[in-house]
């Protein structure tokens, strides 16, 4: 017997009525390793980073060992996929192993991904492969370097066992920690049964959690739509501003805290193009870049529509209620997207005029496949001076002509040229987690190297600094490129 591993855990979830969830420990794996540990994210938890790499802190990480205090569940939800309502969906492959109260009092949920078989998995094994366990890591962990909300990694696991998808693949856990995993699709699960209690509930519980100030006001209900509805609004404009696709923007992956949550087929745009897909399964472009917003939008009337019950005495006044919160996502969207995307150009708090010059430059982009991050990284170099920007555009000119009225922007705006540059540093990021490189990062694991998956992690991590390398992909990249659910 080594030392215990000490988590700090409060399950308020756990507490809930049992409709909510399955009690079920995690299904035991047969040679648990560990890939990678947050020592930063363990300590922030007020977790101890020794104690979690320790031979028993790595069995609680593989689901082999359930720590004091833990109260296993995997917890109920629905979810519209793809647009099609699924009425009972899950925890398939995962399990809430408890909620943590970190030392300035912040609750988290610590969930083990992968961890077997429960009564959701329908026809699922209940576990992952190592490839979309290292890309969840990796990718959360630098949308969080990033600045925007989002659910992140603690640690990755190998299991000893392997997994069967398109081939047979080495399996692994990942300890995922999120405000909570309280989903669009866990409010459509009970309004799908007509359960107006547990809605009433649920509704509660993710207000006291994740809304507090909202606790006794007049119509709380009303605010917890408007209040997922800003958050969301907000979150899909920073998605915007880094050319994030999130690939499977179904209901029961978009959550109430506001935090991007379940980062499967997900990539960064490289040239830029609205109409860009990535994920194998979304044949008709339903998650583009573009559509993000107005899918956003889509799955938030999903919400409104679930909490009904809720937001009236009549259904009347319900629907003019629900009507009234989904009225506020346009405005908050465009509201924070076009803010964030004057800073881009260096004209925060700027003009109309300023709007539509960045829609010029988005548009020349497009149309001369510049790529979306180094562009606008190159363009604080370009206050300065610099003009390598230019050569990100297959026709440089179309460039120069752009940049010349933006100059001429400027100068009528004023300010000192190198705090302009050092602002718009701030919000460009000159480093993403680049496909080319999580593919060769995910490959070069799957051949037993972990080195390239922490060089990757290293330097997505200081996502605002120049690094040296941090360049376009290859030009072989010119093939769409298609990022896979299992592998
Ligand atoms: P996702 O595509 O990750 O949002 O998952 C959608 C649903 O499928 C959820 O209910 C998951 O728990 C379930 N699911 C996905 N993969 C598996 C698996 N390997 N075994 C069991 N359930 C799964
Ligand atoms: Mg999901
Ligand atoms: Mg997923």
């Amino acid at each position: 017997e080594g030392q215990a591993v000490r988590f700090p855990f409060d399950n308020s979830y756990a507490r809930l009525p049992e409709r909510f969830r399955a009690r079920l420990d995690p299904t035991p794996v047969a040679a648990p390793r560990l890939l990678r540990l947050n020592a930063a994210l363990a300590r922030r938890l007020g977790l101890d980073p020794a104690e979690l790499a320790s031979p028993e802190g790595v069995a609680v990480l593989a689901g082999n060992h359930v720590p004091e205090g833990a109260e296993p569940l995997a917890a109920a939800y629905a979810g519209h996929q793809f647009g099609n309502f699924v009425p009972q969906l899950g925890d398939g492959r995962a399990i809430l192993l408890g909620e943590v109260v970190a030392p300035d009092g912040a609750r988290f949920d610590v969930q083990l991904k992968g961890s077997g078989p429960t009564p959701f998995s329908r026809r699922g094994d209940g576990r992952a492969a190592l490839g979309p366990v290292l890309r969840e890591y990796l990718v959360s962990e630098a949308m969080a370097a990033l600045g925007l909300p989002t659910t992140r990694a603690l640690a990755a696991v190998a299991t000893g066992e392997e997994v069967y998808r398109e081939t047979v693949l080495p399996g692994a856990v990942l300890t995922r920690v999120a405000s909570s995993h309280i989903r669009v699709g866990t409010f459509a699960y009970f309004a799908a049964r007509g359960d107006v209690e547990g809605l009433k509930v649920l509704a509660d519980h993710a207000i006291a959690r994740h809304y507090p100030d909202l606790v006794g006001v007049p119509d709380p209900y009303r605010a917890l739509l408007d209040g997922v509805i800003a958050r969301q609004a907000a979150l899909v404009a920073r998605w915007m501003h880094i050319g994030f696709i999130h690939g499977v923007m179904n209901t029961d992956n978009t959550s109430i805290s506001g935090e991007t949550i379940d980062y499967g087929p997900c990539a960064f745009m490289d040239a830029y193009d609205p109409a860009t897909v990535f994920s194998s399964i979304d044949q008709f472009g339903r998650y583009a870049y573009g559509n993000q917003p107005r899918i956003m939008q889509w799955n938030l009337a999903r919400l409104a529509e679930a909490l009904l019950p809720l937001l009236g005495e009549t259904e009347e006044a319900a629907l003019a209620s629900a009507n009234e919160a989904l009225a506020g996502f346009a405005p908050a969207f465009e509201g924070a997207y076009l803010e964030g995307l004057r800073a881009k150009i260096g004209l925060p708090g700027g003009s109309a005029g300023d709007v539509a010059l960045a829609g010029e430059l988005l548009k020349a982009m497009a149309e001369n496949r510049a790529d979306f991050t180094l562009t606008f990284r190159r363009l604080c170099g370009a206050v300065e001076g610099d003009d390598s920007a230019r050569g990100l555009f297959a026709d440089p000119a179309a460039f120069d002509a752009w940049a010349a009225r933006w100059r001429a922007r400027l100068g009528e705006a004023g300010g000192d040229p190198a705090a302009r540059a050092a602002a718009m540093r701030a919000v460009n990021p000159a480093v993403i987690p680049r496909n080319h490189l999580v593919e060769g990062a995910l490959a070069a694991a799957y051949a037993g190297d972990m080195g390239p998956f922490e060089a990757l992690l290293e330097s997505t991590a200081r996502p605002y600094e120049d690094q040296p390398g941090a360049d376009l992909p290859p030009a072989a990249a010119e093939e769409p490129y298609v990022t896979f659910c299992g592998t």
